[in-house]
């Protein structure tokens, strides 16, 4: 079976420096004297910012994701969206997103999920029979066999007999 897993969650915001008079202290630059510091200009800029961690539960003490939640797609999601709610408060964040990449893999084998093209379905050189079909995993005879028996599509003959 195909898992799907969200990684990398990202918050990205538009920073719009010149409508705001958005002071450097915004920045992280806070200990410059009086005569020195000022105020951002330019256009408009994005920043990422990654979350932190879940199982990140304060100084020195911190624990796998897994631990910290059951569902560790949706805690990053909501964790996302909260901050980013909460950075669109700021007058000079202009917009912003949330953003994750997806990878796919096989719940038998663990390695990435991959199908065959209706392409490769169909070439004898890399389909596993003529009943191959689009979209039949490439990673383990079990996936193969799971996706088959869904479909009703007699499974993969082992003596090499098509
Ligand atoms: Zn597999």
């Amino acid at each position: 079976m195909k898992i799907t897993n969200r990684d990398d969650w990202r918050v990205i915001i538009e920073i719009r420096p010149r409508y705001t008079h958005t002071h450097i202290s915004a920045l992280g630059f806070t200990n410059l004297d009086y005569d020195l510091d000022g105020e951002i200009d330019g256009d408009p800029f994005e920043l990422t910012i990654a979350p932190r961690s879940l199982g990140d539960l304060g100084p020195g003490l911190s624990v796998g994701d897994r631990l910290a939640s059951r569902d560790i797609d949706a805690a990053y999601k909501r964790r996302c969206e909260a901050m980013l709610a909460e950075l669109l408060r700021a007058p000079h964040v202009q917009s912003g997103r949330v953003t994750y990449t997806e990878t796919h893999t096989c719940s038998h084998c663990w390695l990435v999920w991959e199908e065959l093209t209706a392409d490769e379905a169909a070439d004898d050189s890399t389909n596993q029979d003529k009943r191959s079909v689009e979209g039949e995993p490439v990673c383990c005879g079990k996936a193969i066999a799971e996706f088959r028996s869904e479909r009703g599509i007699p499974a993969v003959q082992q003596d090499g007999a098509a």
